[in-house]
């Protein structure tokens, strides 16, 4: 990443180093030009300079020369070329030469050093005009040394270079170091697009030192950083208020939710969820919900998934998987539905979890309610029906004696029948909460010794006896006396139903240990409850016969006695009971229900 980034910078720098080599390419081929046309000059003008040098020459020694004597003509040239020599450096030698080409007088004898220096020779020929007619005499040659004209060369060409290296270098330093400004500005802008880039909202340049333009920019990114900024902490204030929401309200639902992304992979795990699947949210999230076990070791999920990822998306969308597991004796109905995005995609799927252990049970305990009471029905029907039919038939045939008890027997099972079916009929008002209970102040021991007497009849019967221990003076407690006399009813009943031949029932009613109640109690030696049990029976429909009992029943009683003491009277109920050794069933009644709170009220 940084590499590529390091390139792409060095592209702008490439630029720059490009133009700076077009353009010291252009200096150093402007500087030859220069140079080389000014050479070329110098080169013309010294050419020049020789030829008219050679010219003179030519004129001056024709006019030096024309009245000399021939023997005197070597020594006059000879001075004259000395004197001109000697005055000028430019010229290695001069020779002058006849018409025939032979040489009259040279220089090169007495100056070979300096003749040898020539580098430029031009030649002109001598004339002379006798009588208006031109001939040619000889000839003056010229050797020219250059070093003047190598001199200028050399001093303009390293002039120039110099000029145009200092002007080079000046530009290039311009350019550089504007390069280097802009660069460094660039960087500082730079580096703070790359924070804001990481996330960092907030982050400021510091503007020293720079203007203009940059300035500008720098002033606009941090106004720009800023409002990020402002803008980001209002975002995820937002976000963290809407996630806790989210989260606060998924935590809370009472029925468990399990969240798994698209590779089943538990990402979201409610409190109720992690209780019924026994588990905490370190042991389960980012793990396979298929891996799941419960206490015995039984994969539960494992097989309905693969169900679920096997059924086409669309149908589970409208009809989602719904299956019951078994976790430590609890029944839990799981219910698996595809999760999908905004965009509709499919993201995952989310499995709610109900404990239904409760539902089941009662379920189980309707159907066993339904059989009961159909069996319960149907022995008294078959009873009546059988003597009634009898009766009607025969009873001319029996004495009064017979008659009598035929009478008794068919009174009883009315009476067995007729208290099932109120009781059946207390239940469905009750439950329905549709009752109207009037109370007044009595004092309960005579409604004890009323119940007692109906139900005197029964417990011959079986040969029970029963006995009242009553504290006196138990003051008097707002009730509803045909309410309780039902619960006395039911509590007496069992006792009698669950005690063995000659059993012995002690009734108590005595001022509670909190004297805010009275408390009434009837103990038999019967064959007890387990203790497993003792929780449960006064749930509706709840029976220990279907597990340890043998006695019928529709095991609706001790429920209406529940609801009738809690609700009704605010009071409490209780049960001792061991088995083989007998129970102790019992009820507390407040001497003052307006100073308890309601049910509802205690629960908030
Ligand atoms: P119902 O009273 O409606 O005819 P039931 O007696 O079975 O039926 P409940 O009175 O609600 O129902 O009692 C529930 C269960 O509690 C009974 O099935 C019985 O097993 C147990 N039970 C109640 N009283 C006693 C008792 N005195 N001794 C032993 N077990 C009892
Ligand atoms: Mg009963």
């Amino acid at each position: 990443m940084d590499m590529k980034k390091q390139i792409s910078i060095s592209t702008q720098n490439k630029l720059i180093l490009l133009g700076l080599v077009i353009s010291t390419i252009l200096i150093v081929a402007l500087a030859v030009f220069a140079i080389t046309n000014i050479q070329q000059k110098i080169s013309e003008v010294y050419d020049d300079f020789g030829q008219i040098l050679t010219k003179t020459l030519a004129i001056e020694s024709v006019e030096i020369t024309k009245d000399v004597q021939e023997y005197n003509k070597f020594s006059t040239l000879q001075a004259h070329t000395k004197s001109i020599i000697n005055s000028n450096r430019e010229i290695a030698f001069i020779e002058f030469k006849d018409a025939d080409s032979n040489i009259i007088y040279s220089s090169k004898k007495e100056y070979p050093t300096r003749a040898s220096e020539a580098t430029i020779i031009t030649s002109a020929p001598m004339m002379s005009e006798i009588d208006g007619v031109r001939t040619v005499i000889g000839s003056v040659t010229v050797g020219l040394s250059g070093t003047s004209m190598l001199h200028i060369s050399h001093t303009t060409r390293n002039s120039m270079l110099v000029v145009f290296t200092v002007a080079w270098i000046i530009f290039t330093l311009v350019v550089l170091i504007n390069t280097i400004l802009i660069t460094r500005e660039l960087n500082i802008l730079h580096h703070g697009v790359k924070k804001i880039s990481t996330g960092a909202f907030g982050f400021k340049l510091d503007p020293k030192n720079t203007n203009g333009e940059i300035r500008e920019l720098i002033d606009a990114f941090n106004d720009m950083s800023g409002r990020l900024h402002q803008y980001e902490e209002q975002n995820i204030d937002q976000l963290t208020l809407e996630r806790n929401k989210m989260e606060a309200v998924l935590m809370s639902i009472a029925n468990g939710v399990v969240v798994c992304d698209n590779y089943d992979n538990v990402v979201l795990i409610n409190n109720a969820a992690q209780k019924l699947l026994q588990t905490n949210e370190d042991e389960i999230l980012n793990t396979k919900i298929q891996m799941y076990c419960d206490s015995e070791g039984e994969l539960c999920f494992k097989e309905k998934i693969e169900q679920f990822k096997d059924t086409p998306l669309d149908i589970m969308e409208n009809k989602p998987l719904e299956f019951n597991i078994t976790i430590d004796k609890r029944v839990i109905k799981s219910v698996i539905s595809p999760m999908f995005s905004k965009s509709q995609d499919y993201v995952g799927y989310i499995i709610v979890l109900i404990d239904v252990t409760k539902e089941v049970e009662i379920d189980k305990m309707k159907s066993n309610f339904i059989s009961n009471v159909s069996h319960e029905l149907r022995t008294p029907v078959t009873v009546l029906r059988t003597y009634i039919d009898t009766l009607y038939n025969h009873s001319d045939d029996f004495d009064e004696a017979t008659n009598k008890e035929f009478f008794g027997v068919i009174n009883k099972e009315a009476a067995r029948l007729q208290k099932m079916v109120n009781d059946i009929l207390d239940f469905s008002r009750l439950e329905s909460g549709n009752v109207n209970v009037e109370k007044e102040n009595c004092n309960i021991i005579p409604v004890i010794e009323q119940t007692l007497q109906s139900m005197q009849v029964l417990a011959e019967e079986k040969n029970v006896t029963f006995s009242l221990i009553k504290e006196p003076d138990l003051p008097e407690v707002p009730m509803n006396v045909s309410g309780i006399e039902r619960v006395l009813n039911n509590l007496l009943s069992n006792a009698i139903k669950y005690s063995p031949e000659n059993g012995r029932i002690k009734v108590r009613a005595e001022l509670a240990r909190d004297p805010n109640f009275i408390e009434v109690s009837v103990e038999d030696q019967g064959i007890g409850i387990p203790e497993e049990h003792q929780k449960k029976i006064f749930e509706r429909f709840y029976r220990v016969e279907n597990d340890a009992h043998t006695v019928k029943g529709t095991g609706l009683g001790l429920h209406l006695v529940k609801i009738t003491i809690e609700k009704h009277h605010k009071g409490q109920v209780f049960v001792k009971s061991k088995p083989n050794e007998g129970s102790t069933f019992g009820f507390r009644l407040p001497i003052h229900p307006e100073n308890i709170p309601d049910e509802d009220e205690k629960q908030e």
